[in-house]
């Protein structure tokens, strides 16, 4: 590799992988908050409360409608009864048999109201049916789509974590070849300057913030001496441009 630039030609490659590492970092701490399974998650856990709110009501209706047939069904033995009874010829006395007969329709209109309600208790469970399939339907949908959406974070996790894993190495076999203290100013200079200490110098423009160098630092960094920008402090490798 060349050194004609006094090493920063290796010093620019080292600031690449530490940019590197440092984007790759950001990613990672981004992909562990997963933002993009949020949603989806989000809309599982209230499809899930929707079914269970919908086999509640299933299971609410189910029993008011068994309490109404049984009830009805205890009040139509006892009205068959006294139906018998009353037109059995065994009952003589005149207010007896109207007393019976007022009975009768109370309990005829017990029975009707109970009819109503379990009437009313089937109709909607019959809707109920159709609404829990749908709910069912979708809840499946919206799983796979976080089951997707999960799979899709874990495995670019695993390419961050891998690619952050060959830092070190890479970084090591170029930092080894950087003078000493070239390479002890730019880990002073790199935490001050937001990760970047080490930036190209072509077409006369500091490329790390962008204000141009005067023409005696140029000359410098040209024959490769060690030349930092006047205005943000970065080290300037000079390149043809
Ligand atoms: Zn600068």
């Amino acid at each position: 590799m060349t050194q004609g630039n006094g090493g920063c030609d290796v010093l620019l490659r080292l600031q690449e992988v530490d940019s590197e590492q440092a984007a790759l970092e950001r990613e990672l701490a981004s992909l562990r908050e997963a933002p993009e399974v949020d949603e989806p998650r989000r809309r599982v856990e209230s499809r899930q409360e929707r079914v269970r709110q919908l086999l509640e009501r299933q299971v609410v209706l189910t029993r008011e409608l068994g309490w109404a047939e049984k009830e009805a069904a205890e009040l139509k033995r006892k009205q068959g009864e006294l139906d018998r009874k009353l037109y059995s010829g065994e009952i003589g006395n005149p207010k007896e048999l109207d007393q019976m007969r007022r009975k009768l329709e109370s309990v005829a209109g017990t029975i009707g109201s109970l009819d109503d309600q379990a009437l009313t208790a089937m109709e909607e469970l019959e809707t109920l049916k159709p609404a829990l399939a749908e709910a069912n339907r979708t809840l499946e949908e919206e799983r796979a789509a976080l089951r997707l959406a999960e799979q899709a974070n874990a495995e670019r996790r695993a390419a961050v974590e891998e690619a952050l894993e060959t830092i070190p190495e890479r970084r090591q076999a170029l930092a080894g070849s950087i003078a000493p203290p070239l390479l002890a100013e730019y880990e002073r200079i790199r935490p001050r300057r937001g990760g970047v200490a080490a930036v190209r110098l072509a077409r006369g423009i500091c490329e790390g913030c962008r204000v141009a160098v005067p023409p005696v630092l140029l000359g410098q960094a040209r024959q490769g001496r060690l030349v930092k920008c006047e205005s943000c402090g970065r080290i300037l490798c000079w390149v043809e441009g």
